[in-house]
């Protein structure tokens, strides 16, 4: 199907922005992009899609980065992650039922699929941020966990002292 059929009246709606190239159909440089579901895919105004996805810097939209979607950890989503968890890091009340209770401003969120690891999967920020991608953690864990995430045994062990202390 030509774009011209999928969009028999012009350009779809979307945001404007200059094409990195010049339109292969009219040499053409204004276009808008528009979200394609995980993609950002653009369109000249003359109609014509353009190949290959709009890169969100391209786009003026600030680049998905480990600090950008940690800071999608907000404080609000931090406190309830602490009273869910029941204020304790999740991986040592594997180790020892009766972990200590930690203060607040010890209490990370950590993500077990790693914020890096999942950018590389193509998940979404709201999927990366989901609950069940985050688990309340001390400092010593959430930084190893940075680095090599939890295998899937310990996810799954992880969700069912969840499931039953919930
Ligand atoms: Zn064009
Ligand atoms: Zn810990």
């Amino acid at each position: 199907m030509s774009p011209q059929q999928f969009f028999p009246f012009g350009t779809p709606e979307g945001e404007p922005y200059e094409l990195p190239h010049p339109c292969p159909s009219c040499g053409g440089g204004q276009g808008v992009y528009r979200e394609e579901g995980r993609h950002l895919v653009g369109w000249c105004t003359c109609g014509h899609r353009q190949r290959g996805y709009v890169s969100r810097a391209d786009a003026g939209l600030t680049p998905r980065t480990v600090s950008t979607i940690r800071r999608g950890v907000s404080e609000g989503l931090r406190r309830r992650i602490y009273e869910r968890d029941g204020r304790r890091c999740q991986l040592c009340v594997l180790q020892d039922p009766d972990a200590p209770v930690l203060a607040f401003k010890d209490f990370e969120v950590g993500h077990l699929i790693p914020v890096s690891q999942a950018i590389a999967l193509g998940l979404a920020d709201e999927q990366i941020n989901d609950d069940l991608n985050l688990a309340g953690m001390c400092v010593p864990h959430n930084e190893d966990l940075g680095r090599t995430g939890v295998s899937e045994s310990l996810w799954l062990r992880l969700l069912i002292l969840r499931r039953d202390s919930a």
